[in-house]
């Protein structure tokens, strides 16, 4: 074989090995759910309960503050919720440096963010002089904390795990209002941290308070620094809620999954010997390992191992210069794999150039390009497949395909069957869940669609009507800039048997614009009413 071939056929085994084909998504959903009901029943870190039982329907009013720490930046916005499905919103953004983010200590961080709201009040007028007394009015403020949290109520939780590479110790164990709070009562802030929000869970709330029809969001999607989702489930499923929430009169509750941690034992997960390589040398080893395969932070250092393997394997003409960003740990952005899908044919001079450029390398080719832009698609490819495969988990579970299916008469008794055998019991019959319902359930998918329609709910659906849609909020710079990365996750769940492509044309994904200020704001408003 000449060195070409070798070349070839190393670069082939790479693809390969990232590849995930429709058996494998079928096996990945399939666990994710199991970890999903699994969730349900018993206290895990994930499936958290956000004690939102309120999903907004457009209709909500107010003026209210949003404080968003993500992955690597924080932002602090103003939100109006104008009550018409519209909003508007003003907003700074700051990266959260380094050594914050790593500090033994929490009181930095939170300073930091006090300082920064204390700024943000004073340039846009909310700072009233000589007004700090206890009795002034003070604006509510949803706090989005993308890290996980067991919450006890909309406004209070205890921060389980940092993740996406923070490392704060004094802070675990903590509630992170109380240590917001803390800073902002520090300062004199005229502010009243009322609701912890996760990302997630404010994607959702954000898109279902602008989408036009009511009702028909069902999920909200992170993929950016980190990856995560939340979805709308039954209370009654909710085995895990405390008996006085579970008494209380709401019917759905919004979950934060906290995906990023699912078969954190790696059952099903594919693995290369570069995500061994990434996860060993983690601050968070054998943790975190469908984030490690799907998110915006880890992509990068997985093309970085990647590219210095074939380098070193002698597979590009290019070499990479001392300074290469390729020799540090995490030193490649993801946003590299986006500038090459961009240019997938790799046919210009202005990619080798970019590549030239982003890499610090000299003497790259066409072929380089082309080589480079296969092995970024391959890696991408995985991490949108793995995020549709867990989607999949969040729709079979919801029950929202059967439901539809039942009432067009085509019930998929495999699904139910699976699904069964699965959960033991099952946990989707009709809308309801109690026995009653089920056994409704039972007779409605028993009589033949032809006895009709017994009330507006039961009436048959048409494709594309309201209720059909699977609506799915999604936020992240990886899902939202990566050509193709949606396309690859419907490609997913057409695969999953119980949706299939039928299932898939109903869902709909569309960006939930300022889905964490706005969604923190929904929160804030959802803590007035709870
Ligand atoms: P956060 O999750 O911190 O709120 P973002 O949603 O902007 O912020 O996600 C930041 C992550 O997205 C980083 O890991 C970054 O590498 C990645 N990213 C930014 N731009 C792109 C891009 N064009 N293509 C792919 N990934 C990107």
């Amino acid at each position: 074989m000449s060195s070409h071939d070798n070349h070839q056929s190393l670069v082939h085994d790479i693809l390969q090995q990232f590849d995930i084909d429709s058996d494998d998504v079928s096996k990945v959903t399939q666990r994710f759910l199991r970890q999903l009901q699994e969730g349900l029943d018993h206290p895990r870190p994930w499936q958290l309960p956000s004690y939102v039982y309120h999903v907004p329907d457009g209709s909500e009013k107010g003026t209210f503050l949003a404080v968003d720490l993500g992955g690597t930046n924080c932002r602090i916005c103003l939100v109006d919720l104008l009550g018409n499905s519209t909003y508007n919103v003003t907003q700074t953004k700051q990266t959260v440096p380094e050594h914050l983010r790593i500090n033994p200590r929490y009181q930095p961080l939170f300073s930091f963010i006090a300082k920064a709201l204390r700024e943000f009040l004073d340039r846009h007028k909310l700072r009233p002089e000589n007004d700090c007394s206890a009795g002034a009015r003070r604006i509510p403020l949803g706090f989005t904390f993308s890290f996980t949290c067991e919450q006890t109520s909309i406004s209070k939780g205890t921060l389980i795990q940092w993740d996406k590479g923070w490392d704060i110790p004094e802070a675990l164990g903590k509630d992170p209002c109380a240590m917001l709070q803390e800073s902002i009562d520090e300062m004199e802030l005229p502010v009243q941290v009322s609701a912890l929000a996760n990302d997630s869970v404010g994607t959702l709330l954000s898109r279902a308070y602008t989408s036009q029809e009511q009702g028909s969001t069902l999920a909200g999607v992170i993929i950016g620094t980190g990856t995560n989702a939340a979805y709308i489930e039954k209370v009654c499923n909710v085995q895990r809620l405390p008996r006085p929430e579970r008494k209380r009169t709401h019917d759905s509750i919004v979950l934060n999954t906290e995906w990023g941690c699912f078969d954190d034992d790696l059952e099903v997960l594919p693995i290369t010997s570069f995500d061994r390589a990434l996860d060993a040398s983690s601050i968070n080893p054998r943790q975190q390992q469908l984030e490690k395969r799907v998110s915006g932070m880890y992509l990068g250092e997985l093309m970085r191992l990647v590219i210095l393997h074939c380098h070193e394997q002698g597979v590009f003409n290019m070499i990479l210069g001392e300074e290469s960003p390729c020799n540090r740990p995490y030193g490649l952005d993801s946003s590299f794999l986006s500038l090459l899908a961009k240019d997938k044919a790799a046919e210009s001079l202005g990619v080798a150039s970019a590549i030239e450029r982003v890499l610090s390398a000299q003497g790259s080719t066409l072929r380089d390009a082309r080589v480079l832009a296969q092995l970024a698609d391959g890696i991408v490819r995985r991490s949108a497949r793995l995020a549709g495969s867990a989607l999949g988990a969040i729709i079979i579970q919801s029950g929202r395909l059967s439901d539809t299916q039942s009432e067009k008469g085509t019930v998929q008794v495999t699904s139910l069957q699976t699904h069964r055998h699965r959960s033991q019991r099952p946990k989707h019959f009709g809308r309801g869940c109690g026995l009653l319902s089920r056994i409704v359930g039972w007779l409605k998918r028993s009589i033949p669609s032809s006895t009709g329609p017994r009330n507006v709910e039961d009436k048959p659906l048409s494709r594309g009507s309201e209720q059909d849609i699977i609506d799915i909020g999604v936020d992240g710079s990886l899902i939202q800039l990566y050509p193709g990365f949606e396309a690859h996750m419907r490609s997913a769940l057409r695969d999953i048997q119980e949706i299939g492509p039928d299932g898939e044309r109903k869902v709909r994904m569309g960006l939930a614009k300022d889905g964490s200020g706005v969604g923190a704001a929904l929160m804030a408003n959802a803590a007035k009413l709870s």
